[in-house]
């Protein structure tokens, strides 16, 4: 199958669209490779942005990746706005039209903002994060709309920042991505250093006098200098409108990322199918794995290998730097593998399908061997 595709085009310059390029030419495609991506910048890491890059005292450098070697012809700055799967041409925002025999759709997503005022700030741009780095260094309240991974790294830097932070979410912070074990250990080292955190339904950001505020549900307003809403990512699939492929959601791919023989999608754009759905998997080394399936599904057909996934995930936040190997969320109490439970520490938590998860907490492991303590 490989000798057959001479043109290959990835929309989306980043962790997923330079994972397929590299998996292409790995691979054995040496046609004509041409990556569109709507940020001018090179691909960078996504997840410093919320980490090193937020802090003050760090250089600017902790996002930058390797320079890549694909060898593709990159257009930065340049927007698909549209694509005709029949006739296998994708448009450009100049106008440009560009043929392809194979096309990787990795997209991503962007933020999902709560209100309408420009100065309701979001971070998913390295432009995003030296905007807020920049902001955070006059040492303003922040008042933070979310309790997630991002809502709560963010945070954690703005604390490190010098700045009083309040953070308010629907329901304790990271449980629903790590359970109420880990929830609860970050929630005291977060609350230690000075978060406030306030846990309520129905907040809202509403516009007063020509600012951006957080209203909670019975009309408080909670105030602060700065406002960053961390409420989630929406799948960036506009421009497939009219194609036939996008439906308003994330693009839901076959088990090797497949929307066609000759389109393929991955990372934070794709839904790929796991227990019987199709659900995306926002996470950095998902959109890796996924990418290297869905080049292979290009190159090879059904001859490629499946995706299997091996979930894993880090954050920094609080002095915490908890990585986490398997299913999520974690319910109930681990079992302590080594270490302390109130110092460094690694656990595992069974899954009540047999399955089980690895987590260390200030500790020092190689993936390989986090990940081994899963079988
Ligand atoms: C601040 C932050 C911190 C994170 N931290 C972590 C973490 O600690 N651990 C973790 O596992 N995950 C983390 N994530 C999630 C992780 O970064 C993402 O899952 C990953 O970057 C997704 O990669 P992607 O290539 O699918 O999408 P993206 O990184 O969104 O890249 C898609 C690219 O496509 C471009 N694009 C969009 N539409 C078009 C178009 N029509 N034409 C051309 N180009 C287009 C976009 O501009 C973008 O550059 C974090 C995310 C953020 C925002």
């Amino acid at each position: 199958m490989v000798s057959t595709l001479k043109r290959i085009v990835v929309v989306g310059n980043g962790i997923a669209g330079l994972t397929a390029a590299d998996s292409l030419r790995a691979g054995g495609f040496d046609g004509e490779l041409t990556m569109v991506g709507a940020e001018t910048r090179p691909a960078y890491s996504r997840p410093a942005l919320s980490k090193a890059l937020l802090r003050s005292d760090t250089d600017l450098t902790s996002h930058e990746l390797p320079p890549p070697d694909h060898g593709a012809t990159e257009l930065l700055g340049r927007t698909a706005v549209g694509l005709d799967a029949d006739r296998r041409v994708l448009t450009l925002d100049d106008g440009t039209e560009l043929e392809y025999d194979g096309l990787v759709i990795a997209s991503g997503s962007r933020a999902r903002r709560l209100g309408t005022g420009s100065d309701e700030l979001v971070l998913r741009t390295l432009d995003d994060a030296l905007a807020l780095r920049e902001k955070l260094s006059s040492r303003p309240d922040v008042v933070i709309v979310g309790g997630g991974p991002l809502g709560m790294e963010a945070a954690s830097g703005a604390l490190e920042a010098g700045c009083r932070v309040t953070v308010v979410t629907n329901e304790p912070p990271l449980e629903r991505q790590l359970g109420p074990y880990l929830s609860s250990h970050i929630t005291a080292a977060a609350t230690a250093r000075g978060l406030t955190l306030i846990i309520t339904p129905g907040a809202r950001v509403v516009d007063q006098d020509g600012r951006s505020r957080v209203e909670l549900a019975d009309g408080t307003i909670i105030d602060g200098e700065i406002l960053l809403s961390a409420v989630g990512d929406i799948p960036n699939t506009e421009w497939l409108e009219g194609s036939g492929l996008a439906d308003g959601g994330p693009l839901a791919v076959d088990s090797r990322g497949r929307l066609r023989p000759e389109i393929v999608a991955a990372g934070d754009v794709a839904a790929f199918p796991l227990a019987g759905a199709n659900v995306r998997s926002p996470i950095w080394h998902s959109a890796i794995e996924q990418a290297r399936v869905a080049a292979g599904a290009l190159l090879h057909g059904d001859a490629a290998p499946e995706l299997q996934a091996q979930p894993y995930f880090w954050t920094e936040l609080f002095d915490l730097n908890i990585r986490v190997a398997g299913r999520t969320p974690l319910v109930g109490e681990p079992e302590l593998v080594d270490g302390a439970l109130d110092g460094p520490a690694l656990l595992r938590w069974r899954h009540d399908d047999g399955t089980a998860a690895a987590v260390s907490v200030n500790y020092r492991i190689p993936i390989p061997r986090l990940r081994k303590l899963c079988d």
